[in-house]
């Protein structure tokens, strides 16, 4: 009877053990074998653009002008965004558009940067993959054609994050990027320019009124030679969002100056779990308040929506300070916020729709 008993118990023990070894060995692989091989639902793709933020007065553009820069913008879009549509990642996508930025002589990146106090041009790029967290940078560049791709190079194949001067140059060289003879950047108009700055002894925005942000024709002859920093953040189909920042910096600068751009967090900044942010403005005012990186706080730690905290960083908190720009924000869901408290600030991007945009009021 008791032996009975034993062997019932023990076999059940038995059914149990054989139970839990099913489970383990079987049951639970399978299924995570499954979820890890069942495809992912592509994610929307979109893409945004800044080319500058800064004073600029309707009356102050002529029709062509106003052309020139929303085709351009257009034109960077619609760049990155056929990446996006062959499966590229953000990273490509945004490295891509703004490469035509800076390849355009309309703004302050790559070839048309302003000038320093000493008629030098010294760039400033930065690139984040919200992804992994991984970025790199690049800072007072003279040398290499389109910074942000030598920023890529710092974050892909360095095991730094932020380069600066000749340092960076030569790694971008060894890298096998384009280096051009210095002269490559410079346009008449960033000459005036300086000149400008120089009599009212001003370290200016590209877009400031002191300056004035647009070149008018009748100095340049030009209407095409006009300026902005630039910026493009995107959401690719894997749901993984990236971040790039291009600039020459502000006219007249001096003392090997850097401003928010190459700054990871106050410029340029990327998170898959919120958002990816591109700046432009006074970049003292965006390193002081961290500006990229406090949007993105604000929806991790407070919970609040991109729309909420764009807007209150740039909107309420920099405004508040005197901080003067805007940025270009999307989060993981593909939606996109360009909040800036001047009176312009060039602009564009395709939504999740595939709807595209470009203003610049
Ligand atoms: N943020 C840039 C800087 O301060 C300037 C700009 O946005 O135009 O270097």
């Amino acid at each position: 009877m008791l032996l009975r008993r034993v062997i019932s118990v023990s076999s059940f023990k038995n059914k149990i053990s054989y139970m839990k070894y099913l489970l383990l060995v079987v049951f639970i692989p399978t299924v995570i074998f499954s979820q890890s091989t069942q495809q992912q639902p592509p994610h929307a793709i979109a893409i945004a653009v800044h080319g500058g933020a800064g004073s600029l007065k309707k009356l102050n553009l002529t029709p062509e002008q106003e052309k020139a820069y929303k085709d351009t913008l257009a034109i960077a879009l619609q760049t990155g965004y056929n990446l996006l549509k062959q499966g590229k990642t953000s990273v490509d996508a945004v490295e891509a558009s703004v490469n035509v930025l800076e390849n355009c002589t309309l703004f302050n990146a790559g070839r048309g940067a302003v000038l320093t106090h000493n008629g030098t041009i010294e760039m400033d790029a930065a690139i984040m993959n919200g992804r992994n967290s991984k970025a790199g940078a690049i800072a007072q560049v003279k040398t290499i054609k389109n910074p942000v791709s030598a920023a890529r190079k710092v974050m892909d194949s360095s095991k730094f994050v932020l380069m600066a001067g000749k340092g960076a140059e030569e790694f971008a060289a060894l890298q096998g990027l384009q280096i051009v003879d210095t002269s490559y950047f410079f346009t008449p108009y960033r000459r005036v320019q300086l000149q400008k700055a120089l009599l009212g002894d001003t370290a200016v925005l590209d877009h400031s009124d002191t300056t004035g942000m647009i070149a008018p024709a009748d100095i340049t002859g030009n209407p095409n030679d006009k300026f902005g920093t630039v910026g493009c953040v995107a959401i690719d189909k894997y749901g993984n969002l990236a971040a790039a920042t291009s600039t020459g910096g502000i006219v007249n600068k001096e003392y090997g100056r850097i401003g928010d751009s190459p700054l990871i967090g106050c410029g340029t900044y990327a998170n898959n779990k919120t958002c990816a942010v591109s700046c432009t403005g006074r970049g003292e005012d965006f390193i002081r308040h961290v500006v990229a990186y406090d949007i993105s706080s604000l929806m991790q730690y407070r919970i609040i929506n991109l729309h909420d905290a764009a807007n209150y960083v740039i909107k309420e908190k920099l405004t508040k300070a005197g901080g003067r720009g805007g940025c270009i924000a999307i989060d993981k869901n593909g939606h996109i916020e360009m909040p800036f408290n001047t009176e312009g600030m060039f602009r564009g991007y395709i939504n999740t729709k595939g709807q595209m945009v470009v203003s610049i009021y």
